[in-house]
C-alpha cells in the first residue's frame, strides 16, 4: 500500500510503499476513503508545538520517531478484522475515533482513551489515515457517520469532538446565562454553531480580529466583542442572567484572565486553546464564588458519536469544507502553516 509519511521533521510528506497490513487479535483493517488534514498535523510534520513564552513541546518526546505516518481524522470501508474483534460490519464505512489509548487500563476500559497515561493515538503515536490502509485497534474505536457527507464526516473526528467535549462540561446549560466563546477562528464558529444545534442562544463570541466577528455572528453568536476592548470585562458582567460558561479556544493569559473574572456565582471555565500562558489565580475568591477552573482535550468515543448524532440531526450548521487528493496533502499543511486555506481540507484518500 501507499502512504504519505514524515520522514524527517519539518519536511515535505513522502510517499512509500509498503507491505499492506494484516489486522491480528481484535484489529479492524480500514481501506480509507477520506482523512481530514488539521492545522495540528503542521506542528507535528514540524516535529513540535510552540506553547508561547519560548516553550515547545516536542514529538521526539512523545514516543514519535519518523517515518511516521501521520492524519487523526480517518473515515473508510471496513475490510476485514482480526480473530478476536467479534462482529465486525465488514464492507460497511465508518468514522475512526482516532484519540485511542493504550486499550487495558482502567480509563481506556470506561471509555475514556484520551484520558489513558499512555496515548497511542491515531495519526500520533500510531499509524494514521494519509494511506490507503489503516489499522484500528478495536472495532468500538469504530463510528457509523451514516447520513453525514462522507467528505464532512471525517473534521468531527478531531475539530469537532474538541469543541464538543469542551461545551460537554458545561452541562447542564444554565436557564438564564450566557456562554462566552474565546476565539471566533474554525473551532470557534464550530462551538457557535454546536451550541446553536443544542438550542443554546445566549452566546458571546470573542476575538481581537474584528474581522473575524461577523462570521460568528451568521454562525449563531448573539453578541460579538473585542476581549482587547478596556470595557469587555463590564460588557460581559453586565449581560442579563451573568456569564455561566466559558470556552476559551484561545488558551492565553488574557483571554483566560477575562473568562475567569466574567464567570458568575457558580461559573465554569474550560482551556482548550493552546496559544500558551501562565495566570495567577487567587484561591479565595474561587472558593467564594464557587466558581470551576478545567481543561479538555479531544473528546471521548461516546461524545463522538454524539457528536456524529447532531450532524446526522441536520441541525449543526456545517463549514466549508474542500476535498482534495491525496497527493496535495503536503501542500495544503504548506498552505495550513501560511494560513490561505479557508475552513478546513478533507483530502480524497482513494
Ligand atoms: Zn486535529
Ligand atoms: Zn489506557
Amino acid at each position: 500500500m501507499q502512504t504519505y509519511d514524515v520522514t524527517e521533521w519539518g519536511k515535505p510528506l513522502q510517499l512509500a510503499v509498503k507491505e499492506t497490513p494484516v489486522p491480528q487479535g481484535t484489529e479492524v483493517l480500514i481501506k480509507l476513503k477520506y482523512c481530514g488534514v488539521c492545522h495540528s498535523d503542521v506542528h507535528i510534520r514540524d516535529g513540535y508545538f510552540d506553547l508561547g513564552g519560548g516553550k515547545r513541546f516536542y514529538m521526539s518526546e512523545r514516543g514519535m520517531k519518523p517515518p511516521v505516518t501521520l492524519g487523526h481524522e480517518p473515515y473508510g470501508t471496513v475490510v476485514s478484522a482480526g480473530p478476536d474483534a467479534g462482529d465486525v460490519p465488514v464492507g460497511q464505512d465508518r468514522l475512526v475515533f482516532p484519540w485511542t489509548g493504550c486499550g487495558t487500563c482502567a480509563r481506556c476500559l470506561e471509555g475514556k482513551d484520551n484520558w489513558c497515561a499512555a496515548p497511542r493515538f491515531i495519526g500520533i503515536q500510531r499509524a494514521g489515515g494519509y494511506g490507503e490502509y489503516l489499522l484500528v485497534p478495536h472495532p468500538r474505536y469504530l463510528v457509523d457517520a451514516t447520513g453525514v457527507d462522507p467528505a464532512y464526516a471525517p473534521i468531527l473526528a478531531c475539530s469537532g469532538l474538541t469543541t464538543y467535549s469542551a461545551i460537554n462540561k458545561l452541562k447542564p446549560f444554565s436557564k438564564d446565562g450566557w456562554t462566552v466563546i474565546m476565539g471566533a477562528g474554525g473551532l470557534g464558529l464550530m462551538a457557535v454553531a454546536m451550541l446553536r444545534a443544542m438550542g443554546e442562544t445566549r452566546i458571546v463570541c470573542c476575538d481581537i480580529d474584528a474581522s473575524k466577528l461577523g462570521p460568528a455572528k451568521e454562525a449563531g453568536a448573539a453578541e460579538v466583542m473585542n476581549p482587547a476592548d478596556a470595557d469587555s470585562l463590564a460588557k460581559l458582567q453586565a449581560l442579563p442572567g451573568g456569564v455561566a460558561g466559558v470556552v476559551d479556544l484561545v488558551g492565553a493569559a488574557q483571554t483566560a484572565q477575562l473568562g475567569l473574572a466574567a464567570l458568575r456565582k457558580g461559573g465554569r471555565y474550560v482551556v482548550v486553546g493552546l496559544f500558551g500562558g501562565e495566570i495567577p489565580v487567587s484561591l479565595v475568591p474561587m472558593a467564594q464564588r464557587a466558581i470551576t477552573l478545567q481543561g479538555s482535550y479531544v473528546g471521548d468515543v461516546q461524545e463522538l458519536r454524539e457528536v456524529v448524532a447532531l450532524a446526522q440531526s441536520g441541525k449543526l450548521k456545517p463549514i466549508p469544507v474542500e476535498t482534495r487528493p491525496a497527493s496535495e496533502i503536503s501542500r495544503t499543511l504548506d498552505e495550513l502553516k501560511a494560513g490561505t486555506v479557508i475552513g478546513r481540507v478533507v483530502a480524497a484518500m482513494a
